[in-house]
């Protein structure tokens, strides 16, 4: 597959603005992506806080982006990637299609809420059922909405959503939730918050909308039906970085660590976006860490030669 300046691995909303600005500073780029480019934005019905646009579905503005990237002549390989490894100065991305050396590499592969799994989950997904308070907590004004999770993010989240919604359920599988002490006294005292222990959610149902979700208490078997105009998941999320086995140090939970300049622990490796330790993952932030780790890999390069 050859050598290349820079290979960014991703095509999100971090992969293609990194692409952008590496392409206006003429490098010679290739970014590897294995699906559609756009990443997480394509599986989103409506972005309302992306600067300059009051409302965008997210496969329009992922194609936008494309364009952008395009419009400065990018190169796209299509490609799952399978491992990077170091041969000396040089960085080896293993894909489907082959081997590719870069001299700097930008990881930007992104990050993945876990799923419950339970019928209704997929089928729902921007039309009731969210991962993202931030993004979605607008569309729930005076409703009545379910989270489920237990920890810090849960309980956060939950509270957050209690600005909008008239009443908010958390629905937990253990007897307790498992956020630290400070978040659960503030969401006790948050008249808003009605917990769900013992219980997990067994199905999520509705005509177009999501209308109800099924609970089962795991102690008693019982099943309930509760009325949601929303579901908002906060078990988990993982960054995608298996196939970079244990080359980049990380921070708990596997986030890449990075400094300032997004660098990594090796040289001439950058991380940008959602695959990031990173206080707040958004398409906004993704976009700024893109710029970033960009105009860092160009420095980088013009200061190896
Ligand atoms: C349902 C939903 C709604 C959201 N709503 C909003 C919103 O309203 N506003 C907002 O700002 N943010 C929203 N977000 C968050 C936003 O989409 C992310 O923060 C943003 O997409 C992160 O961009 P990224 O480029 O870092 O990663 P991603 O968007 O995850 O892109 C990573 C890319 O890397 C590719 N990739 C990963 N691993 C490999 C591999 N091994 N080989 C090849 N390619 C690989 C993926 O296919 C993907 O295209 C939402 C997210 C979801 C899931």
């Amino acid at each position: 597959m050859g050598k290349r300046e820079l290979v960014i691995l991703g095509a999100g909303p971090a992969g293609l603005t990194a692409a952008i600005y590496a392409r206006r500073s003429d490098l010679d780029v290739l970014v590897v992506e294995k699906g559609l480019a756009g990443g997480q934005i394509r599986i989103t019905a409506e972005i309302e806080n992306w600067p300059g646009l009051v409302n965008s579905t997210g496969v329009g503005l992922a194609d936008s982006f494309r364009r952008h990237a395009e419009h400065f002549n990018t190169e796209f390989l299509t490609a799952e990637i399978k491992g990077l490894r170091l041969e000396g100065d040089r960085k080896v991305v293993t894909t489907s299609a082959g081997d590719i050396e870069a001299e700097a590499v930008i990881v930007a592969t992104g990050a993945s809420f876990r799923r419950l799994g339970c019928p209704g989950e997929d089928r729902f997904i921007g039309c009731g059922v969210s991962f993202c308070a931030v993004c979605d907590a607008e569309f729930f004004v005076d409703e009545i909405v379910a989270v489920v999770g237990g920890g810090n993010t849960a309980v956060e989240e939950a509270i957050y959503l209690t600005r909008f919604a008239k009443k908010v359920y958390i629905i937990h599988r253990r007897d307790e939730f498992r956020a630290d002490p400070l978040v659960r006294r503030r969401a006790a005292g948050n008249e808003k918050l009605v917990p769900v222990l013992d219980s997990v959610v067994t199905s999520i149902e509705g005509e177009d909308l999501v209308e109800r979700v099924l609970v089962q208490n795991v102690k008693t078997g019982a099943t309930t039906p509760l009325e949601v105009a929303g579901v908002f998941m906060f078990v988990g999320t993982q960054p995608h970085t298996d196939f970079l086995g244990g080359l980049l140090e990380r921070s708990e939970g596997g986030w890449l660590a990075t400094d300032r300049r997004l660098a990594t622990s090796v040289p001439g490796i950058f991380a940008a976006g959602d695959v990031r330790d990173t206080p707040l993952r958004q398409v906004v932030t993704a976009a700024a860490d893109g710029a970033l780790a960009a105009m860092s890999a160009y420095h980088y390069l013009e200061n190896q030669r």
